[in-house]
């Protein structure tokens, strides 16, 4: 039963009970139409009505600047999930980086500009380094430049934040069409504890999305896929300034793009397209967004007064996160994987003994037994794994933390 048991899967991940109970109904009879949330079109009143209620759900929780000016920012829903953002980001960006240097100039001084084109890349977890290798692989190595790898910095190992003066940006700002980070490494357990300085900067947020504040008028661009905190798979959600959409910037068009060695994206990843269509240029999966809308509005209904709105759940999402490390911490059979400063707050990667594998195993066939599901590390680094996202209770965080005593006791 599903009440007897607490999952801390890294992603696709829990949702709130009620809401699956609610969904269960509407994809039968959406709202007394007799027709199901996914039969209808994606055109019709009701569709628009929930896109509209997600979109501004997600501006009153994370206080994202509304409006057409170029201090307002966008809210997209697109497909294709977070690694199909690696490519959107590298391709809008790129564009609109060429239509501004590239203006007015002949053949040769806008090849002699290409050549300067760079991306910047932090490089912290295997998240931010298949972006960066999307990134070379689009539009060639020569153009990215790492700003950092925390690799480097713990014996060829993820799990540090280097300090920012060991950074190593692009040496003309002016050169560089996106700065990108990942501020949740959801595969090594490092969380940014705030947003790193970088001209353009990009940020993926798909594994913390929803559990903190978020300084949006730092980004250009924002994203993440919504099957961790915020609803089911099938739909990545984009937040993107107007400063890099018409009338604010101007993009490159396919024939200069293509005459110098770089081609323009797939439309559907085309953030001017998206959203001048409001997100419907193509069919949108309008049952998950209305999932993300009724998540969301749990959200706002539990914080009334705060602000952000989002404030209320930053305070539970740290709260487990901080009584699970204290577990971990007191006691000698566990060892946390990634560096104290940068522990994240929803993804606990910890080694059982120092990585003992018959431990280990032992660990989460007990952890079963007591209906504790999901805790297997990511098979690329191994060890364990508590995600602890937005509807993970502070009932199953209890429990969790009752079975590492126990477990640490020897009584499991
Ligand atoms: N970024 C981060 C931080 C992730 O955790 C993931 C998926 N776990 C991705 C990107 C890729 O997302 P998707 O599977 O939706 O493409």
């Amino acid at each position: 039963r599903r009440e007897d048991v607490h999952y801390f899967g890294a992603g696709p991940a829990p949702l709130p009970t009620p809401v699956l109970e609610e969904a269960a109904k509407v994809l039968l009879n959406y709202n007394d139409t007799g027709i199901g949330i996914t039969e209808i079109s994606h055109r019709s009143p009701e569709a628009n009505a929930i896109l509209a209620h997600a979109q501004d759900a997600l501006r009153q929780l994370l206080d994202i600047p509304a409006g057409d000016g170029p201090e307002g920012f966008q809210i997209l829903f697109l497909q294709g999930g977070g690694s199909g953002e690696f490519s959107a980001v590298v391709y809008n960006l790129v564009s609109v980086w060429l239509a501004k240097r590239t203006k007015g100039l002949d053949e040769t001084k806008a090849a002699e500009e290409v050549a300067k084109l760079r991306l910047d890349y932090l490089v912290t977890g295997s998240w931010s380094l298949k972006a960066s290798q999307e990134a070379a692989r689009l539009i060639g190595k020569e153009h990215v430049n790492i700003v950092t790898d925390s690799r480097e910095h713990r014996n060829g190992k993820f799990g540090v934040i280097p300090s920012a003066d060991t950074y190593k940006p692009s040496a003309i700002a002016a050169d560089v069409a996106l700065t990108y980070y990942c501020d949740n490494e959801t595969v090594d357990g490092v969380e940014f504890q705030s947003a790193p300085e970088g001209e353009n900067l990009v940020a993926d947020m798909s594994s913390n999305f929803l559990s903190r504040k978020v300084d949006v008028r730092k980004h250009i661009a924002i994203f993440g896929g919504a099957q961790k905190n915020i609803g089911t798979t099938g739909i990545t959600i984009a937040i993107i300034s107007n400063k890099i959409l018409p009338p604010h910037a101007a993009m490159a068009d396919s024939v200069s793009m293509r005459r110098l060695g770089l081609s323009v994206g797939p439309v559907i990843l085309d953030y001017p397209t998206v959203a001048k269509n409001n997100s419907l240029y193509n069919t949108l999966p309008i049952f998950d967004v209305w999932i993300a809308g009724r998540v969301m509005q749990r959200l706002l209904d539990a914080s009334e007064g705060q602000t952000p709105r989002i404030a209320t759940q930053q305070a539970e999402s740290d709260k487990k996160a901080r009584d699970l490390y204290a577990v971990l911490d007191g006691s000698d059979v566990y060892t946390v994987v990634p560096d104290k400063s940068v522990r994240s707050r929803m993804n606990l990667c910890f080694r059982i003994k120092g990585g003992d594998a018959d431990a280990e195993k032992a660990f989460l066939k007990g952890a079963e037994s007591r209906g504790l599901f999901g805790l297997k590390g990511h098979r690329s680094v191994g060890g364990i794994r508590a995600s602890n996202y937005n509807a993970v209770s502070l009932a199953a965080v209890e429990k969790l933390i009752q079975y590492l005593k126990d477990f640490a006791d020897g009584k499991a």
